[in-house]
């Protein structure tokens, strides 16, 4: 199997190439709109050719690559189901693996963040999405977003999973790359050492955050499977735009 995290700078979003070397097929987790040749490149590096791409939601910070990526390589859409969305290609449910090659994943409906995301357990690990993040987790506030659902998913779904695998979030905007479901137990101030539902309730309101400036152009990008919008004001245009700079090279 290979595995590579990737990261972009402007969301701070973390991509994950998974392909099987038996097949040689591939799948992007979370592929950004101004990173595709990046991507691209990083799966031919692999001498992968991209399958599937595999959104865990519907993104309000960043617009997903999926459909570009499909125009170019011919790509299939993976998305949950329940989203609804006319341009996905496969639906994700919970309690129905999805395989490509060699590669399982277990989607884990995760509601909380918004109503419709998925995190995808894959072998040792879980593509936490933005359910979990490290020593956080996502906002709850836009979306259809519910605390009391994000803490029973956290609690009942992703902190019921053995306390050794790895969780590889979305994003982190720290520069750390990876945690364990006994660290996040452990030391996520959110969500770690036993808070209750009263105590989760109180920190999420008091996060005091600002309204995401790129929202309202990524949700309807996003549901139409990753389009840029025309109308893109100046200061927003490097979402769209390709990624000059590649940590990954
Ligand atoms: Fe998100």
């Amino acid at each position: 199997m290979i595995f590579r995290q990737l990261y972009e700078p402007i969301s701070s979003t973390y991509t994950y190439l998974l392909g099987c070397e038996e097949t040689g097929l591939a799948v992007l987790v979370d592929p950004v709109i101004n990173a595709v040749q990046r991507d691209l490149d990083e799966v031919r590096k692999h001498g992968l050719m991209l399958a599937y791409t595999l959104d865990t939601h519907i993104h309000a910070d960043h617009i997903t690559s999926a459909l570009q990526l499909k125009q170019k390589v011919g790509s299939k859409i993976a998305a949950p189901a329940m989203e609804g969305l006319p341009c996905t290609d496969v639906g994700i449910e919970e309690g129905k693996l999805f395989q490509v090659g060699s590669l399982n994943f277990t989607p884990l409906h995760t509601p909380g963040h918004t109503d419709g995301h998925f995190a995808y357990i894959f072998q040792d690990r879980v593509f936490s999405g933005d359910a979990l993040l490290i020593d956080g987790c996502g906002r709850t506030d836009f979306q259809n977003g519910d605390t009391d659902e994000l803490y029973r998913t956290v609690n009942e779904k992703l902190f019921a999973l053995p306390e050794d695998y790895l969780v590889y979030p979305a994003h982190d905007y720290h520069d750390r790359r990876v945690s364990t479901i006994a660290q996040e137990k452990n030391r996520n101030p959110r969500l770690g050492q036993g808070k209750t539902l009263e105590e989760f309730r109180e920190i999420m309101r008091n996060l005091n955050l600002d309204y995401p400036k790129f929202i309202d152009y990524a949700v309807p990008g996003n549901r139409q499977c990753g389009v840029c919008p025309p109308d893109l004001p100046e200061h927003l245009q490097e979402y769209c735009q390709r990624m000059v700079h590649s940590p990954q090279g």
